[in-house]
Formats: structure tokens, C-alpha cells, sequence
């Protein structure tokens, strides 16, 4: 029998009904390590909760307890909160009974909204590949799997500068079409830092195929705040840092065993923010903020977008 969820809007729906005028705008947060961590994220919650976010996004770890977290915060952001939240699956170290399992626990806590992935080899995320033997081999299989258990409403992750793996991006763009056809309502980007390469993958899904070129391609930004944690991501992610930003970034942080956080954090923001300007004079439906479960860098570029009210003075 299809599982039943409802309540919830989906990401589309939830887009849709922001205010006109404006760019809606959501977040992304990962499981908390240990109590003190997840303190904070509950902090970062409720200060995104009083801004609005059309949704919030909960990653999905390489294994073990992290992966139970995701479940659990993500049902008690449902349960406790007026946020959206959508729970990334991924495929890795799973069978499709587990899948299935998985996807009939968010079912239980109301959760209808899923970002369907692959994910990456646990420990070495550039590692090969191995499916589970009894699991999934891509995505488009998982979009499939999830669609067949009930009415859940799926997003994918699109790549700006092409998947890692993808051996050029005509690869890269007939995959991620297909996994649009079987029924992802819209992409999530990776993060990038170069708008030109959001542009050219909205023109490649749309000349490839213009009904799945409609659906939202909502592009993924991270304001950064640390030289070291962006180049570490960049690098797990197999993408670039364009060598400009990335020479600025190494300037300010200085030369000192410690990087000048205050300096490296205000060209970050700067950036994002000029970043987040051309994608919205670009038309894109919603911006996605990596957070890294705080909130003031995010709130600080959307303040400088006027996309929510600075704080009173005093
Ligand atoms: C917005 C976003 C959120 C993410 N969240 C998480 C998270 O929470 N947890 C996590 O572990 N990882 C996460 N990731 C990382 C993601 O899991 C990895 O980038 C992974 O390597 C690719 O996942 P995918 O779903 O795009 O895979 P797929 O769509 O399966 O694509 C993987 C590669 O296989 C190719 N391919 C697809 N189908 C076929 C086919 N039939 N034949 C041949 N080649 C094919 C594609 O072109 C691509 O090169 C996220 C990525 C993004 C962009």
C-alpha cells in the first residue's frame, strides 16, 4: 500500500507561495556531532524559523548514528517548528529494503519532502564507487524507488561545473535530465562560485530537454567564513575555487598559524552577496544557503539583499 503524507507543502509549492517581489530563500543544515552541538543547531533553527525560509534542508551522513540523527531532527523540525524541512537519502551502504524502511520513517513523522542522492564512498568521497549489493546503483533509481512507496515530493542535486564523475557534460546533463523525467520536481545545486556555470547548466537542461528545464534549478551558496573549511569542502566535492577568490581569500587570511577569520568571513560575505544579486537579476526561483548550522553569515547576505529586515538598533 502507498504511503500516505500529507500536510506538508513540497519545495515547488512552498517557493511558490512566497511573497512576489521577492527571491524566496532557504537553508541547509547537517546532523549535530555530540549535545552541545546540537544546542547550537537548535538555536540556528529558531533564528531561521523567525525569518522564513520557503525550506529547510537536513544532509544525510556516511553511516551509523549520524544517519539516525538526520531522521530524528528532521521529524522534530516537522513536529516543532512551522519550517518545511526536506531530509536528503542517500543510496550509499543501504539495500533497497533499508531504503524503503528509511523512507517509511520520515513517512511516520509527516515528512514529504526528500532530496534523493547517490552519495559519495564513506571515508573518501572521491574513492570509487560501490554500490550495496542489493541497493541502487544512481540516483534515478532512488528518485523511482521513493516515488513507487507513496506521495513524496523529490528533489536531485545538479552540478553547475559538471559531476566529478561525469566524464564531460553532455554525460553529466542526459543523467541528470533523466533523473528530473522520473519525477524530481526541481535540482538543488552543488555549491559554485562562479555564476557563469549556473547559467550555462540552466541552458544545457533546458536545450536538452525544456519541460525538465523548467523545473526549479535552485543554486546552492555558501557564504564563506573560513579559508581552510572552503577549501576542504571544495576539495571533498571535486570542485573549484576560481583562482581570483581564492587568492583573496589567502590575503586576507594572512600568513600567521592562525587565518584571520574576521577578514577571510567579510570578503566571504561580500562575495556571497554579489553572487546572490546577479542570481536573482537572473531570475532563479530561490537561493540555497549552506549554513554549517549558524546563522549570522547567512542572515548577514540576506540582509544585504534585502531579503529580510536588519535587527532593530539598540
Ligand atoms: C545539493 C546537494 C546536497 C547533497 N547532500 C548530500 C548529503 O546529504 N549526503 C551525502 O552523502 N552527499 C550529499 N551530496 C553529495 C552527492 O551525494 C554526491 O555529489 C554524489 O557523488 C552524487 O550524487 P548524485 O545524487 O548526483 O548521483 P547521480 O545522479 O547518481 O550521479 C552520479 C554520477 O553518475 C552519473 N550517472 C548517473 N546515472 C547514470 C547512469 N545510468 N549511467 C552512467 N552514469 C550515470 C552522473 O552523470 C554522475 O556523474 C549532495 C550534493 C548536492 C549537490
Amino acid at each position: 500500500m502507498a504511503l500516505q503524507v500529507t500536510g506538508m507543502p513540497s519545495v515547488v509549492e512552498s517557493i511558490a507561495a512566497h511573497d512576489s517581489g521577492t527571491t524566496p530563500f532557504s537553508v541547509e543544515f547537517f546532523p549535530p556531532r555530540d549535545e552541545a552541538a546540537e544546542a547550537r543547531l537548535w538555536r540556528t533553527v529558531r533564528d531561521f524559523e523567525q525569518l522564513r525560509p520557503a525550506f529547510v534542508s537536513i544532509t544525510y551522513g556516511a553511516g551509523g548514528s549520524t544517519r539516525d540523527r538526520t531522521v530524528r531532527i528532521t521529524g522534530e523540525i516537522a513536529e516543532h517548528t512551522t519550517l518545511t524541512p526536506v531530509a536528503h537519502l542517500t543510496a550509499v551502504d543501504h539495500s533497497i529494503d533499508e531504503l524503503r524502511a528509511m523512507v517509511g520513517s520520515y513517512a511516520d513523522k509527516g515528512i514529504r519532502n526528500i532530496l534523493a542522492l547517490r552519495g559519495d564512498p564513506p571515508g573518501n568521497p572521491l574513492g570509487e564507487w560501490c554500490a550495496h549489493p542489493e541497493g541502487v546503483h544512481y540516483a534515478e533509481e532512488l528518485v523511482h524507488l521513493v516515488r513507487e512507496l507513496g506521495d513524496f515530493h523529490l528533489g536531485v542535486a545538479s552540478f553547475p561545473e559538471g559531476h566529478h564523475r561525469s566524464p564531460d557534460l553532455d554525460h553529466d546533463t542526459r543523467y541528470l535530465v533523466r533523473k528530473l523525467r522520473a519525477g524530481a520536481e526541481y535540482s538543488i545545486t552543488q555549491v559554485f562560485f562562479d555564476v557563469d556555470d549556473y547559467l550555462r547548466l540552466r541552458d544545457r537542461i533546458a536545450a536538452a530537454d525544456p519541460e525538465q528545464g523548467a523545473k526549479p534549478i535552485i543554486p546552492e551558496i555558501l557564504p564563506i567564513t573560513s579559508l581552510r573549511s572552503v577549501r576542504r569542502m571544495v576539495e571533498l566535492s571535486g570542485s573549484a575555487l576560481p583562482p581570483l577568490l581564492e587568492e583573496r581569500l589567502a590575503a586576507a587570511a594572512g600568513s600567521g598559524p592562525q587565518e584571520d577569520r574576521a577578514a577571510v568571513r567579510e570578503i566571504g560575505i561580500e562575495f556571497a552577496t554579489g553572487m546572490a544579486e546577479r542570481l536573482i537579476a537572473e531570475g532563479v526561483p530561490a537561493l540555497h544557503f549552506i549554513t554549517l548550522n549558524f546563522s549570522r553569515a547567512t542572515r548577514e547576505v540576506l540582509q544585504n539583499l534585502g531579503l529580510v529586515a536588519a535587527p532593530a538598533a539598540g
